[in-house]
């Protein structure tokens, strides 16, 4: 087998990979660890979005696999460390889907200011209730983004048109950035000092064990009262609890989540109850343009690799020789 697919993906690009090379598509292998072990001992190559969890353990048993494509940007379903010390380059064509999350992001702003879903469903159920969908402008007010990486920037910028003063929380990113001087961003050292003056807060950070829960009972607690919460990120990054609590008791006007903290959620909880929540299903990179850029350059990188050439996506320097 030279391709193995263990998620439910589809595109033309797949379409022709399976012209040139054997493909096999399980999508339900993402759920079954032992069964995806048993699978990838004879794969060369694997493409996954971001369920199928490639761990030390799973790449362990991949005796054969020289490289996995991944149809996305987050990396943490995948143990890159791993994968690099057997040699497996990492393919993710990270600035694929970043302007898709972008503008997501920014409807999301909108649609919570201008509580757009609550008039869509009111009105499609019969009411004319113009009052309560009194909505807040987003000029001259303040954004805070955490995590001024790809998506990061492309919000600020956006931001700016709208009018929003942004500051910009990242220790990662120096304070000569030409990228923030041109997202016109202020930067804090300190992510309360960003979210104690913020009318909005966008997170766009990676989970890491750093950023796990970084949005907690004292972070939240520093956002400024009835601001509004953003995050197309990683789940992870806030304790949906706390969150929920925030809310309920109005410290915060709105959330609007596009990741969750398990993904699909297990069960439904308090947070689907709440009107001045709109929640979306990881969607952010759901754009035409984006799956379409992404599957091309992942399929390209495969094809590539599978005939012993460099991928030009890689994330990481992995030995070749396998
Ligand atoms: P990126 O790596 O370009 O940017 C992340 C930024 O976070 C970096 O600038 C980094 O310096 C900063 N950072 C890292 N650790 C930090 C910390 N402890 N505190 C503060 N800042 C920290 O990533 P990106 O491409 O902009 O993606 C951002 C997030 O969006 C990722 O979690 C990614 O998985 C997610 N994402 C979601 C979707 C979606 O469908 N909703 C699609 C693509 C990406």
């Amino acid at each position: 087998m030279d391709i193995l697919i263990s998620e439910d993906l589809d595109a033309p690009a797949i379409e022709e990979l399976s012209r040139k090379f054997t493909v096999v598509r399980d999508a339900t292998l993402w759920k079954d660890a032992a069964a995806l072990k048993a699978k990838i001992s004879t794969a060369g190559a694997i493409l996954v979005r971001n369920q199928t969890q490639l761990s030390a353990d799973v790449l362990a048993a991949a005796h054969r696999l020289v490289a996995i494509g991944r149809v996305g940007v987050g990396l943490d379903n995948i143990d890159v460390a791993a994968a690099t010390k057997l040699g497996i380059v990492v393919i993710a064509p990270l600035n694929a889907n970043a302007v898709s999350v972008a503008e997501l992001s920014l409807g999301l702003m909108l649609a919570l200011a201008r509580k757009i879903p609550l008039a869509d469903r009111s009105t499609k159920a019969g009411a004319w209730d113009r009052k309560g969908c009194t909505g807040r402008e987003l000029d001259g007010k303040a954004l805070a983004v955490c995590g001024f990486g790809r998506i990061g920037r492309l919000v600020a910028l956006r931001a700016r048109a709208f009018g929003l003063s942004v500051r910009t929380y990242d220790p990662f990113v120096p304070a000569n950035s030409p990228a923030l001087a041109e997202a016109g961003s202020e930067l804090c050292e300190q992510l309360e000092e960003a979210l104690s003056v913020a009318d909005f807060v966008s997170v766009h950070l990676p989970l890491t064990d750093q950023t796990r829960h970084l949005f907690n009972t004292r972070t939240i607690a520093a956002i400024k009262r009835g601001a509004y919460f953003i995050n197309t990120s990683r789940g992870g990054v806030v304790d949906e609890r706390v969150l929920l609590l925030a809310l309920q008791t109005g410290h915060l006007a709105g959330a609007a989540l596009d990741v969750r903290e398990t993904e699909p959620p297990q069960t439904r909880g308090a947070l689907e109850d709440l009107d001045q929540v709109i929640l979306t299903p990881h969607i952010g990179s759901f754009t035409v343009e984006a799956q379409a850029r992404t599957f091309a350059a992942v399929g390209e990188d495969l094809r590539r690799v599978l005939r012993g050439q460099p991928a030009e996506n890689f994330v990481n320097l992995a030995r070749p020789g396998r």
